[in-house]
């Protein structure tokens, strides 16, 4: 009988597609997937280490599951940590869980299997050139499927742990990704995302991102292509020209700028002005009028005075993007800006997380709001919590929720708003198609 494993993954979109990775790695092997933990002889954890919340909470799990068997050798399943905790800690995570057999690092999954089948407790989280081409993805969300373009970061942001567990920025080669676009499009998937850290330094030889999005795009057939994620400094004019000229692009721009404050972005080595941003999104708006924007905000930054905070707020007020991830500085071991001296206390940051909460909650009800009787064309992306409802998505990657309509995953219809509750819409078809 094959071995069976189950897989629970924390974390960003990167570490979701890499667990469709892991799982493809492990399948190719004979292992089959179980849903329940209990069934299992192995259970995998791709961890997250952005934040010290999400590297608590996995490393938590990991000591949940662990005390729930006796012992691997009374017939417990193999316990395995992957993911950026993994890189982060290596051996010593083995040194600290007992309980845990394997820990594994982003780079080294393709030896998922050998170190499986060895079952001789090891960590392995060592930077490796290359990449996952050619590993057939086991893809858990259809419609939907992720295309990593690109790996690491060369970036250094002074808050952020990612260069350090994810390794040195490196591009995937741009004929592999347009022929694994292609062949999801014939698999039917019908909103490509492209993956990478820093999307706009991608660079194979002579393709740039903008001749990447073109040729994605082309090869994309009826599909709509996304990307994920826009650094402020590398996203240029020439990608918005892409964006215009073709019509399967999502008008949708994930464009973090974590902070309004000049002094703020220079001490997180960000790369830009608080102008220049301003300068690409006018741009950005004069070209495409009826993008959506999405930003990510950090509070609470070493050094960050009552006036830095501020220029958030009005930075926010002035942009009003219409949604925004705002989360509150957590300092990484190994980061530079966690030795900076000038720390603002814990209460203050969240004081200020909780304000610019409310205050953007304003923002993305006031723009929601504005989108009643509209005729926006959704993609069904499959059920809804609610087993009456579906759920879709608009090219502005909004959530419309659909109303006792039963169309299969991956279907364009095209929807009235009737509400909206936030970020999450109801829509009604109209010229109902089959219902
Ligand atoms: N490469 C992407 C995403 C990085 S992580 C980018 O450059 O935008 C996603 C978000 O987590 C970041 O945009 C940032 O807002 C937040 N983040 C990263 N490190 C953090 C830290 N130490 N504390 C709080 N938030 C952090
Ligand atoms: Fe982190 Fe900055 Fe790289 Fe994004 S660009 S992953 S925030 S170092």
């Amino acid at each position: 009988m094959s071995m069976t494993y189950y897989m629970d993954v924390y974390g960003c979109q990167m570490n979701v597609h890499d667990s469709e990775i892991i799982a493809g790695i492990l399948e190719a092997d004979g292992f089959t997937n179980v849903d329940n933990p209990e069934l299992a002889d192995i259970i995998l954890l791709v961890s997250c280490a952005v934040r010290e919340h999400a590297e608590t909470r996995v490393l938590g799990r990991v000591c949940q599951l662990g005390g729930k068997w006796q012992d691997r050798k009374q017939g417990g399943p193999l316990l395995v940590l992957c993911g950026c905790v993994a890189q982060e800690h290596g051996q010593d995570l083995l040194d600290r869980i007992q309980k845990l057999d394997l820990v594994v690092g982003p780079d080294c999954y393709k030896d998922l299997p050998g170190l499986i089948h060895n079952s001789t407790r090891q960590a392995l989280a060592e930077f490796r050139e290359g990449d996952y081409t050619g590993i057939d993805a086991v893809r858990k969300r259809f419609p939907g499927a992720f295309v990593t373009i690109m790996r690491g970061c060369n970036n250094f942001c002074s808050y952020c742990i990612v260069p350090y567990v994810r390794g040195r920025e490196r591009s995937r080669s741009a004929d592999s990704i347009i022929e694994e676009i292609r062949d999801l499009s014939e698999k039917g998937y019908r909103e490509i995302t492209l993956l990478g850290q820093n999307v706009n330094s991608y660079h194979d030889l002579d393709t740039s991102f903008p001749d990447l999005l073109d040729q994605a795009s082309d090869a994309a057939g009826s599909a709509w292509i996304r990307f994920v994620t826009s650094h402020p400094r590398d996203f240029n004019i020439e990608t918005v020209e892409v964006m215009v000229s073709k019509d399967n692009i999502c008008n949708h721009l994930h464009l973090p700028v974590q902070s309004g404050s000049d002094g703020i972005l220079h001490m997180m080595n960000r790369g830009y002005t608080v102008d220049e941003y301003l300068e690409k999104i006018r741009m950005l708006r004069n070209a495409i009028p009826e993008i959506v924007l999405t930003t990510d905000i950090i509070t609470g930054f070493p050094g960050e005075s009552e006036e830095d905070f501020q220029k958030t707020v009005s930075l926010l007020d002035e942009i009003k993007y219409d949604n925004a991830f705002l989360f509150k500085y957590s300092e990484r071991t190994g980061t530079s800006a966690a030795d900076l001296c000038d720390v603002v206390p814990e209460e203050l940051r969240l004081k200020r997380l909780n304000y610019l909460q409310e205050f953007q909650r304003g923002i993305t009800v006031e723009k929601s709001g504005k989108l009643k009787t509209r005729i926006l064309s959704v993609l069904v992306t499959g059920n809804a919590k609610r087993p009456d409802q579906q759920a879709a998505r608009t090219r502005g990657n909004r959530m419309v929720i659909l109303q006792g309509t039963d169309y299969e995953p991956g279907t364009f219809v095209d929807v009235r708003i009737t509400r909206a509750d936030g970020w999450t819409h109801f829509g009604e078809p109209v010229g109902a198609k089959d219902i």
